[in-house]
């Protein structure tokens, strides 16, 4: 028995290892990583790990011996075949190995951008454990940060450098920060804060070069022409999904690899989950990939229960979290297309509630943890429709006790 091959020692690939044994899972299970590390929790690498002082490993996603005592093998990649006919992964160093079931869960990789300049010292990004490393240790020298993109990497590290009396500016071609996640009241309120902590926003600019000298970034100069002097910059400007493995294997990929509810790629002994993978669901014509913890895990649990027997397709509800110093940002599914919203709340702590066609898609809280857990537990249970919402004054959580109750009463 080969048993199941995970490529990608992440969120995803990790936990669907642990799910698989903890659901009895009896053959071999080889996680490949491509990173020669403990596998990690990627999150606080824009946060915590900013901070002098903070100790990797706090976070580790699972202790070593977790992976030893439940009979997973950790080997070093990274991965750099997949041979469908002979069902083999091929490492770098030649060595191979055989697989029934493989899952990949290679994860997203920063978008990079075709920028006079961007080759020079002092021009980072921010994905891996050694770049929040190396990214720490620059921010302790640092004066003046320019992060272009104002997406989550970017407004995490605008705060994270703040916080240590770094000058910041972040530069974002939307006329909004976050604009492909939220809706414009949270955009706002996010801009707002960081405003009020010192941040110079410079929205609906785009960087038209980083400017040096002697080899090193001094700054970014925009396409309106201004100059922002900067010893650090560094680019939050979007990921995209790391599908070359299984392009080159040929698996259907489209910016991502394809996979049906099931979370199985074209080839039925392959999957695919977390942010490399794209769900296409055949009946509705719609696709989407997320690039969240809360999907990656799901996903790796899924498709554990899966290769052990279930045989409904994957559903869960996608939420996010983002915190920004004292702001915390979380949301239940992403508003994108809807037509109507309602704002409950002060501006201190608010949500934004979504509607499209008279039905609850998405809730985006600020400062308001118990609404954006009420939205969870309701949008896991139905999908309320506004007039729901009317009745209890637009109160997620009065909603959300009105229906446990229901489902107590009935048990
Ligand atoms: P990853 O965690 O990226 O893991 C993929 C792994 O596969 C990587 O280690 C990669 O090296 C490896 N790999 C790739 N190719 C190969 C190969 N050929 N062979 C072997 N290994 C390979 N999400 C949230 O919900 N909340 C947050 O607060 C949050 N903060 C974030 C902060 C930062 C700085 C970043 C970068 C992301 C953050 N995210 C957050 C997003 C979240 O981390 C990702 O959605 C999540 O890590 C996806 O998990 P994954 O397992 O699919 O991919
Ligand atoms: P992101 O959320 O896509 O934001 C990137 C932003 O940069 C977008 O608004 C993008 O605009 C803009 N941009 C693109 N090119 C630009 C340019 N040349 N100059 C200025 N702005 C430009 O991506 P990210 O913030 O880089 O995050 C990368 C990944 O990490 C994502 O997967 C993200 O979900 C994940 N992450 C998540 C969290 C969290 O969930 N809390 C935290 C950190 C990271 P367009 O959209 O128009 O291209």
């Amino acid at each position: 028995m080969s048993g199941v091959v995970l490529v990608g020692a992440g969120h995803a690939g990790v936990e669907a290892a642990a799910a698989l044994r903890a659901g009895g899972y009896p053959g071999p299970v080889t996680v490949v990583g491509a990173e020669g590390r403990t596998p990690y929790e990627r999150p606080p690498l824009s946060k915590e790990m900013l901070d002098d002082g903070a100790d990797p490993a706090a976070f580790s996603l699972r202790p070593e011996a977790f992976f030893d005592d439940r009979r997973i093998s950790l080997i070093a990649g990274p991965a750099v075949a997949v041979d469908r006919a002979r069902r083999v992964v091929e490492l770098a160093g030649g060595r191979c190995v055989g697989y029934d079931h493989l899952v990949l869960a290679t994860g997203a990789t920063p978008r990079r951008l075709d920028l006079p300049g961007v080759a020079l010292h002092g021009v980072a990004e921010l994905r891996t454990l050694d770049d929040a490393l190396a990214l720490r240790s620059s921010l302790a020298g640092a004066k003046r940060l320019v992060v272009l993109g104002g997406g989550f990497i970017g407004m995490e590290i605008a705060s994270a450098a703040r916080k240590r009396g770094v000058d910041v500016s972040v530069l974002e071609v939307n006329d909004r920060v976050l604009s492909r996640v939220v809706t414009p009241p949270v955009s706002d309120a996010v801009a707002a804060h960081h405003r009020a902590e010192g941040v110079r926003l410079c929205l609906g600019e785009r960087a038209a070069r980083v400017v040096g000298r002697d080899g090193r970034a001094t700054g970014v100069m925009t396409d309106r022409g201004t100059l922002l002097p900067a010893d650090l910059v560094v680019l939050g400007v979007g990921a995209t999904a790391e599908d070359g493995l299984a392009a080159a294997a040929g698996l259907a990929t489209d910016n991502g690899v394809l996979v049906d509810p099931w979370l199985t790629t074209s080839d039925p002994r392959i999957s695919a989950i977390g942010d490399c993978a794209v769900v296409r669901d055949p009946a509705t014509g719609t696709a989407r990939r997320l690039e969240s913890i809360q999907n990656a895990t799901d996903q790796g649990r899924y498709v554990a229960s899966r290769i052990l027997g279930e045989t409904r397709r994957y559903h869960a509800v996608p939420w996010f979290w983002s915190n920004q110093g004292s702001l915390k940002l979380q949301l239940v599914d992403v508003a994108g297309e809807h037509d109507r919203r309602v704002v409950s709340g002060g501006a201190a702590r608010f949500s934004v509630l979504c509607f499209r066609n008279g039905l609850l898609t998405a809730v985006e809280s600020v400062n308001d943890p118990g609404t954006h857990l009420a939205a969870r537990r309701l949008l896991d249970r139905m999908t309320p429709t506004e007039s729901e919402l009317l009745d209890v004054d637009y109160n997620l959580r009065a909603l959300a006790r009105r229906v446990i109750a229901g489902e107590s009463a009935v048990a």
